[in-house]
């Protein structure tokens, strides 16, 4: 058996979709969990419905939910002759489910309800594909992820119930296989116990993939994205970025941990807990290798370069002149825990603390007010954290030439400098 995971951007168009189509009639005879994310920038769409229902903007939230609909309802009629009125139906199942709630007003919290509303992004996608599917003669069955995938209800990052998660899939999801090759559902997002919706964060698909992968013992997962594999760098941003045919796990965590926009982070352990190797495929050239994650050490790697911009760097130093130690230094990590802001980068002095955050303003700002009842803090935005794992000093000069370097740490394998 074999996990997909197609992105948005493979079922943005009628196009999209039916080469989506070929590439999973290409694999026929074989077991295939599929999972699809929400299609083109439709969570960024409903993102906004859910701003607008939040501020008491209801006429705003149902129009843009509108929109949304729309261009769901638009494919229907470019993909469908036999199945269409299924392949409608399916779809205002999940638009009445959303409308339902935005015809309420708010009496919880934002997350909650961006939860309920976000994740019908991935139930409109794949419910369509699904019957797009079944309409070219690709037997399939759709399931609805949230009677499986079972999560607390700490909404927009929700935590995985494993025990439940795995009794489902084993009881729920592996006899389907008995009947189909092909079973369809959704990433990034689960359910309570009290069977409300919640999500596992922003590009969360990947993981959930691997969450598949790992509980059924996969002999593989396949991210389908628009590139052609992994690369070195951003090409956008460096013109020498090279492609990675192959990596090892532990390359790619550290990759994701610094921020390269390559993979969910958390989608590496599942995999290398269970040794499941991890396709990175393009479905736009679904012949190219692409890349292949595995535990086999990878050596002569060319420099792996990330870059972060719109880093925060803020600087604790105790009022008192007193090193900053055990107990400041405790304290601090719990106002992190308690605001969930990680920094990205943190350097120790005498009486001082150096951390580099991502610009997350609100929660930044939180934090410099509870800190400040025992350091003086100050804050410079609009700083660029590099990074380069296998560097070389010549690459560091080039980087950084011109620039004020105000922090730099460095390890055999890894430098980090942040820039102003
Ligand atoms: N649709 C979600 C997002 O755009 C999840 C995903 O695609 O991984 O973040
Ligand atoms: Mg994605």
């Amino acid at each position: 058996m074999k996990v997909f995971k197609f992105g948005g951007a493979s079922i943005n168009s009628f196009e999209r979709i039916k080469n989506t189509g070929r590439i999973i009639n290409s694999y026929k005879g074989e077991k295939l969990l599929i999972i699809i994310s929400a299609m083109g920038k439709t969570t960024n769409a409903l993102e906004k419905v859910v701003d607008a229902f939040f501020e008491g903007r209801k006429e705003d939230a149902l129009a843009l939910f509108e929109k949304v609909k729309e261009s769901h309802l638009n494919l229907v009629k470019y993909l469908f002759t036999l199945h269409w009125q299924a392949a409608e139906n399916n779809l205002k199942d999940f638009f009445t489910e959303v409308e339902w709630l935005l015809h309420d007003k708010p009496v919880k919290g934002y997350d909650y309800y961006y939860d309920q509303v976000v994740c019908s992004g991935e139930l409109m996608s794949t419910s369509l594909i699904s019957n797009y599917l079944n309409e070219i003669g690709i037997n399939n069955k759709w399931i609805d992820v949230r009677d499986i995938v079972r999560t607390d209800d700490n909404f927009r990052d929700a935590y995985i119930d494993w025990d439940f998660t795995s009794h489902k899939i084993k009881t729920e999801i592996e006899p389907l296989f008995d009947h189909t090759d092909i079973v369809i559902t959704q990433g990034f997002i689960g359910a309570t116990d009290e069977n409300e919706s919640t999500t596992l964060g922003r590009e969360g698909s990947d993981f959930s993939a691997a969450i598949f992968a790992n509980i059924m013992e996969a002999e593989s997962q396949t991210i389908w994205k628009d590139v052609e594999a992994v690369m070195s760098a951003d090409p956008k941003e460096f013109p020498q970025a090279a492609v990675l045919h192959e990596l090892s796990y532990k390359e790619v965590i550290e990759m994701a941990y610094y921020g390269a926009q390559v993979i969910h982070p958390k989608t590496i352990k599942p995999l290398q807990n269970k040794n499941i190797p991890l396709h990175v495929k393009c479905f736009l050239k679904p012949e190219l290798a692409g890349t292949v994650i595995s535990s086999k050490a990878v050596h002569n790697l060319p420099p792996v370069i990330v870059l972060k911009k719109n880093q925060v760097l803020m600087q604790l130093s105790t009022k008192d002149y007193s090193f900053v130690e055990e107990k400041p230094m405790e304290l601090l990590h719990k106002m992190f825990a308690k605001i969930k802001l990680q920094p990205n980068l943190s350097q120790n002095g005498a009486i001082s603390l150096l951390c580099c955050f991502d610009d997350k303003t609100e929660k930044l700002e939180k934090l410099a007010l509870d800190a400040s009842e025992i350091f003086d803090v100050q804050i410079e935005k609009n700083l660029t954290l590099l990074t380069i794992r296998h560097y070389n000093d010549e690459q560091i000069a080039s980087f950084t030439n011109g620039k004020t370097i105000v922090l730099e740490q460095k390890t055999p394998d890894t430098i980090q400098v942040l820039m102003r």
